[in-house]
């Protein structure tokens, strides 16, 4: 029986995998190994009784006691502290899907490439920090990752028999997010309860609120680049209103091979599940005719700047990555808390940028999980001071 891990099970992708897993025969099916959570310790402690998992970790210590509360006659184990979420280490599992938010997600996902297992990637954030440095891990132990990101999923289906020589580019679509047809300059004003309105995917708050800004397509960019070695200049992106199309492949032969579905996540996720096989998921099929019609639209880097810090952040190489996601994290902590503006989120991220490429090392990628993590705390410091520095 396949043993099974999931970080950060109770968020949107979690519960996604949750659903699918328990369809799929639950506990009869796989063995669970540990489920992995923040507050809601209630709903992480429901989760582990319904798979019967080993041992459920919530990133806060000052939960524990309510975990092991709500878990009580059920003989699994309770643990807790970002250390407990990382050191499931020794109890590996054959595959584990990445859930978490955030960069709080790199050192766990690091911590299972290390035993080589198959690590499926929901969290984008992995490999925008660190890129160069877990596909190494990964190829040192033998370890697979499968990308869950709905468009890198799409890339890599359609890839799937095909030679990344003969690519001319891919295309990866973005719906615009909540703010697609406001008027520019109305954007300044838009609050956090408008941002986190999408128009196609239910997700969490914060991936929610990057769509608005293109700041998920930049980290999906910068994803893209590392996972599948493409340049800046072979990676496009592409607004697709209705989330039908999620990526494309051309071929320098003038093809282009699109992967197509629901906008919903159980398929990306059942997809790196099932891999290599594909097995029956409780996706719905399209329906083109009912559709009628689908759009496009080349992005506005005007309204989206966040795209271009991306091409230059793949250019600049090095610390980028990490610099721009850690940036970006503490201006959408800025926005969310009322501090900064939604405008304010794209310059504050270019504020750190600056600052990070007059530093020593910047030009090299990290090499350890502490490098990465000096970046991620220079670079949070950086976009937090761009308030007093505008
Ligand atoms: P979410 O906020 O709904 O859930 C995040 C999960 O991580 C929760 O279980 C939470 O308790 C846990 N968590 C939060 N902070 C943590 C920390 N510091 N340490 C340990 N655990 C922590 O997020 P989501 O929308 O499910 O997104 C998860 C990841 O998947 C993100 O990287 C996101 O970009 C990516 N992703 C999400 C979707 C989607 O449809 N939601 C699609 C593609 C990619
Ligand atoms: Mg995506």
């Amino acid at each position: 029986m396949r043993s099974i891990t999931v970080l950060g099970a109770t968020g949107s992708v979690g519960e996604s995998a949750f659903d699918l897993l328990m369809r799929a025969g639950g506990p009869g099916r796989f063995r669970t190994v540990a489920l992995t959570g923040g507050a809601n310790v209630l709903r992480l402690a429901q989760m582990a009784r319904a798979l019967r998992a080993e041992i459920a970790v919530t990133a806060w210590p000052q939960c524990l006691d309510q975990l092991r509360a709500a878990l009580a006659g059920s003989g699994i184990e309770a643990a807790a502290g970002p250390q407990a979420v990382a050191e499931r280490r020794a109890r590996p599992a054959d595959w584990t899907l990445s859930a978490i938010v955030g960069a709080a997600g790199l050192p766990p996902g690091l911590e299972v490439l290390a035993r080589g297992g198959t690590l499926a990637l929901a969290n984008k954030e992995t490999l925008v920090a660190a890129g160069p440095l877990v596909m190494s891990r990964a190829r040192e132990t033998g370890a697979r990752i499968l990308p869950v990101d709905s468009e890198h999923s799409a890339i890599f289906q359609a890839l799937q028999g095909e030679n990344l020589e003969t690519v001319e580019h891919v295309t990866i679509t973005a719906s615009g997010g909540a703010f697609r047809d406001w008027p520019l300059e109305r954007l300044a004003q838009a609050t956090v309860a408008e941002a986190s309105r999408h128009p196609n995917w239910d997700m969490g708050q914060r991936i929610t609120i990057d769509s608005a800004s293109m700041f998920n397509k930049a980290l999906e960019v910068i994803e893209a680049h590392e996972f599948f070695g493409l340049g800046a200049e072979r990676l496009r992106v592409l607004v697709h209103p209705q989330s039908i199309i999620h990526a494309m492949v051309t071929h320098r032969d003038g093809g282009s091979i699109a992967h197509l579905g629901a906008p919903d996540m159980r398929h990306a996720i059942g997809y790196a599940l099932n891999w290599p096989e594909r097995a029956a998921l409780p996706v719905p099929a399209l329906d083109l005719a009912a559709l009628g019609s689908l759009s496009f639209a080349a992005p506005d880097e005007a309204r989206w700047p966040a795209l271009r810090l991306a091409r230059e952040a793949i250019q600049a190489g090095g610390a980028a990555g990490a610099v721009l996601n850690a940036a970006k994290e503490q201006a959408l902590d800025d926005f969310i808390a009322g501090r900064i503006r939604f405008t304010d989120m794209a310059p504050a991220v270019e504020h750190a940028l600056e600052q990070a490429a007059r530093e020593a090392g910047f030009g090299q990628s990290p090499r350890d999980l502490a490098q990465v993590l000096h970046w991620d705390g220079f670079a949070r410091r950086a976009a937090a001071q761009w308030r007093g520095a505008a």
